[in-house]
């Protein structure tokens, strides 16, 4: 949409005062009607191209127009009409303006609706973006890939609106907001639900849309993508899958990237790689998500590749790339690569570090070991470190043995907003592995003290379009009997393969899952003996489990992994795990 003003010498050198242009160009015009037949084409040309140097108010743009006006360019003109309201636009109080000349033009190009729906999105008041689309839909005109970031834009913004009246909102309120239903009215409350952490209600009223018998769109999906990335609902995922190939949505690169980023986000890296080398027309998104996704699963040195082929290919990273490409780093213990490609995001490609890049370079150092100098890097970057960034330094202290600064991310931590239970119980590891068990004992006083809440533990795996559920010692589940034996089976097999329950970070654990004898009971080894029961041999198990995975759950998966010949995938509070032959992506740092 940014298309730079290409400009021909002679305005360039009027390029300071648009009055003198102006002029200049009234000057010209006369001298050229008078005699030239190809007058119009000439004004028409000429004040395109001041058009588009023009950055000046809605007053000058309105000469402009007066002027292609008196000398015989038509008002419906879709040539003039399309550069004067993307410049309008840009002006984001002259949206009546463009809106009367909008009305006015005969068939406007996709191009020209899209710059509609962007200036209203980017207003305050962005409902008419929704309006315009839903004429679009009405001239049965097709959104292209501009059409729905746009969209996306005016619905976040339409959403947060309704937001502070109270988060609770219901659909049907936002259904009075516009008026009627229509596929337009059913989009764009999906995608405010699934674009404000609530893919439940999202998921729901796309079932009640099908069964009214509205056909989906690009967009439709495109939110149903995004439901279910964030409830990790791969099954269904695949089911949209089929479904896009089947009407050939599959054609539409916005709906492909919001697959592609679903597949990465479920730890279905394969599948990911699939649909992005299928992708036609891969546009810098399709990147991110695919170098993301692979960072974040734990395969930083392909994600490092497809960053280098991306700049092969002369596409331009974002500071989106680079989070994957500095995670990538951290993740293969590359510093050096690291504070490199950080220099290069700044001095050649002019980004601006955002406190997310900063949180990867203490990452970097903190996972590879360098405690200290991760500390003074956040002494020392141009922002205030958020909890974050502490989190992470607090991160590395645990797994590198590191107490005093341990104390000291603590001790910044718990200065900020809500009280995590996951913090604590950090810091509690580090006094145990010192065997501070007094210190630890204050640690659960403190907790009683200032009423932090302990985030119950539970894990949950999807199996044949079904979702299962299991907290820790939970024996609710019709195959308890059955799961328990083979809780007992697992426990002899991984004795025999040398492994010992990891009891010293159980005294410590201080969230739910801390009883000692509960350790071979938390919830993820539950799901997991619930899918050895349930899928054939060979099938990847894939589990999703709110809190951290604990230090004896981590070394058993790794154990199960192996004796049972499956992968498993895990994906906890943090990080995606991928256990196979007795290993995990994470490297045993998480
Ligand atoms: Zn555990
Ligand atoms: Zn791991």
């Amino acid at each position: 949409m940014n298309s730079s003003p290409k400009q021909n010498n002679g305005l360039m050198c009027f390029q300071k005062s648009p009055y003198f242009r102006l002029h200049f160009l009234r000057t010209l015009c006369q001298s050229f009607s008078q005699s030239t037949k190809g007058a119009k084409p000439f004004i028409l040309k000429k004040c395109v191209a001041l058009l588009l140097t023009c950055t000046s108010s809605e007053q000058k743009l309105k000469q402009i127009h007066a002027f292609s006006i008196r000398h015989g360019v038509p008002l419906s003109n879709p040539d003039m009409g399309k550069h004067l309201i993307f410049t309008l636009v840009s002006l984001s109080s002259a949206m009546s303006y463009a809106h009367r000349i909008f009305t006015q033009l005969h068939n406007p190009n996709i191009f020209t609706w899209n710059t509609m729906i962007r200036g209203y999105a980017e207003t305050e008041t962005p409902r008419p973006a929704l309006d315009v689309y839903s004429c679009m839909h009405m001239k049965s005109i097709d959104p292209d890939t501009h059409t729905y970031p746009f969209l996306l834009k005016a619905v976040a913004k339409l959403t947060a609106v309704s937001e502070a009246c109270g988060r609770a909102e219901s659909a049907h309120k936002m259904f009075d907001l516009m008026n009627e239903k229509n596929l337009v009215t059913w989009n764009t409350v999906i995608n405010g639900y699934a674009l404000n952490g609530m893919p439940n209600e999202a998921l729901t009223l796309y079932r009640e849309m099908c069964l009214e018998g509205v056909e989906p769109d690009g967009f439709s999906i495109v939110s149903l993508l995004t439901a279910c990335a964030e409830l990790w609902a791969l099954g269904l995922g695949k089911r949209v899958h089929v479904y896009m190939l089947k009407v050939g949505l599959v054609k539409n690169s916005h709906a492909s990237n919001a697959l592609l980023d679903l597949y990465a986000k479920c730890g279905s890296i394969r599948e990911a790689k699939c649909v992005f080398g299928e992708i036609k027309n891969k546009c810098v998104v399709s990147w991110n998500s695919l170098i993301v996704g692979l960072a974040t699963n734990g395969f930083g040195h392909e994600a490092l590749g497809f960053f280098k082929e991306l700049e092969r290919q002369g596409h331009v990273p974002t500071e989106v790339t680079f989070i994957g490409v500095l995670y990538a780093c951290s993740h293969c213990g590359m510093v050096d690569e690291g504070f490199a490609y950080f220099r290069r995001m700044k001095e050649e490609y002019h980004l601006v570090p955002r406190i997310e890049h900063y949180g990867c370079m203490v990452d970097l150092l903190g996972r590879n070991g360098l405690v200290k100098k991760a500390y003074d890097y956040i002494q020392n970057m141009p922002m205030k470190p958020n909890a974050v960034i502490w989190r992470t330094l607090l991160g590395a202290c645990t797994v590198h043995g590191h107490l005093t600064l341990g104390e000291i991310a603590t001790t910044q931590i718990l200065q900020f907003e809500s009280k995590h239970s996951g913090d604590y119980v950090l810091l509690s590891n580090l006094y145990a592995s010192e065997r501070r068990w007094t210190d630890v004992q204050q640690i659960r006083t403190a907790m009683l003290k200032e009423g932090v809440k302990k985030t119950p533990g539970f894990s949950f795996v999807e199996m044949a379009n079904r979702v299962y559920e299991f907290v820790m010692g939970d024996r609710s589940h019709g195959q308890s009997e059955e799961i328990y034996a083979k809780l007992e089976e697992i426990t002899k097999l991984l004795k025999g393969e040398g492994y010992r329950p990891h009891t010293e970070n159980v005294l410590a654990d201080i969230e739910e899952e801390e009883k000692e004898t509960a350790v071979s009971y938390h919830s993820e080894k539950i799901a997991i003996a619930f899918m050895l029961i349930n899928t054939p041999p060979g099938t990847p198990i894939r589990v999703v489990k709110n809190l951290r995975v604990c230090g004896d759950c981590h070394i058993a998966i790794k154990h199960i992994s192996k004796v049972y010949g499956r992968e498993i995938i895990v994906r906890d509070r943090s990080r995606f795990h991928h256990f196979r032959d007795g290993y995990c992506s994470c490297r045993d740092y998480w």
